[in-house]
């Protein structure tokens, strides 16, 4: 028991380590020192084309916000700063309980974290992100999936459940995730298909539309075109926006690539394609009450994390598309996104993938 106490401070403080390192790197960096101001951005003096200047530079007017976002549904916080408030609250209970054995410990720690409010959020925003992929795929016409195909992909969007604490029990097998920034799908070796929530991402994360974007993004693994094929299934429709995606680049294709191996994005850059779709809904639905300002907030604080990423720090590029690339080309150049932003669609771009793309020169 000891050891594993001795391990998890060990690891909490290289976790607090590398945040000092990465705040203070985000400090200096001169990307950020060159940016322009926010109120700039939002309300640019030059109006080109009829349309905000941002429109242009979609990624820049997301990832640019430093900090704490805000829209009116809540704020998203940088993922360290969920991390180093969980293992705060660790550190809190253990030296006020210095007789309680780990298990004592993560029962409190989980008491505190996953307190019923915060998990009523994410439950209300999975229930709600579940029925919308579901009305997603049910609403596709004929054309894209047949009746077979359609009970194949609902089957496995209902089948996959969100586990969230507590019990404790529930992460027996990974309980470093009551103080981690991570939400992930998984399909374990008996075929259960589960989505986890990690503590910090529960102190953080209080925001409606990131809650939509992340979720949405994990649950739309569960029918990513590589769990759909080790299910030993295909559809065309899938095939058709696999190909409109590597041709746009969406998805990199390199020699060494090897679809649905370590080193394909088909997956993530799916994953983010669902999530587009879904966290539009979300905007459209408040669209007629938010303000112009308060629709580029809520829009930025879906797709805040995904450009988190310092330069300096070495990301997972080979399994995950670039961060400019998941949040223009994925996310800005959705049409119901640019929409709801007050864009029209790029001159330059073809129109967005769908699950009817074709791969010829009508693209
Ligand atoms: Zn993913």
């Amino acid at each position: 028991m000891l050891q594993t106490l001795r391990f998890r401070f060990l690891l909490g403080a290289v976790i607090l380590c590398i945040s000092v390192v990465q705040i203070f790197r985000k400090s200096f960096h001169p990307a950020f020192l060159e940016k322009p101001a926010e109120a700039d951005v939002l309300h640019p003096p030059v109006i080109r084309e009829y349309q905000p200047k941002y429109c242009d530079n979609v990624y820049q007017l997301f990832c640019q916000k430093r900090g704490v976002s805000q829209d009116p549904t809540g704020f998203v916080h940088p993922d360290i700063d969920g991390e180093m408030q969980a293992l705060k609250i660790y550190k809190d209970i253990i030296r006020q309980h210095r007789d309680w054995n780990v298990e004592q410990i993560d029962e409190e720690l989980v008491h505190q974290i996953f307190n019923p409010k915060r998990r009523e959020q994410v439950l209300t925003a999975a229930r709600w992100v579940k029925r919308q992929i579901e009305n997603f795929i049910s609403r596709q016409p004929r054309s894209v999936f047949n009746a077979q195909e359609k009970r194949q992909i609902l089957s496995r969007i209902r089948k996959t459940e969100l586990e969230l604490p507590p019990p404790i029990s529930l992460y027996a097998d990974e309980p470093d995730l009551f103080t981690r920034n991570e939400v992930y799908y998984q399909r374990t070796l008996d075929g259960k298909m589960r989505l986890r929530v990690g503590g910090a991402f529960l102190l953080i994360a209080k925001s409606w539309f990131n809650l939509v974007f992340t979720l949405a993004h994990e649950w739309a693994h569960s029918i990513d075109p590589c769990e759909i094929r080790s299910a030993h299934l295909s559809f065309p429709a899938y095939d058709r926006l696999t190909a409109c995606l590597l041709q746009r680049g969406l998805i990199i294709s390199h020699k060494t690539r090897s679809e649905c191996q370590e080193n394909d994005q088909l997956s993530e850059t799916f994953a983010d394609w669902i999530a587009v779709q879904i966290t539009a809904d979300a905007l459209a639905s408040f669209s007629t009450e938010f303000q112009t300002d308060q629709i580029i907030n809520a829009a930025r604080n879906s797709v805040r994390d995904l450009c988190e990423q310092d330069e300096d720090i070495e990301i997972d590029t080979l399994s995950y598309p670039a961060p400019r690339v998941r949040i223009e080309g994925i996310f800005g150049n959705n049409p119901h996104i640019r929409h709801l932003l007050g864009c029209t669609l790029p001159k330059k771009e073809p129109s967005y993938c769908t699950f009817e793309s074709k791969t010829t020169g009508s693209l």
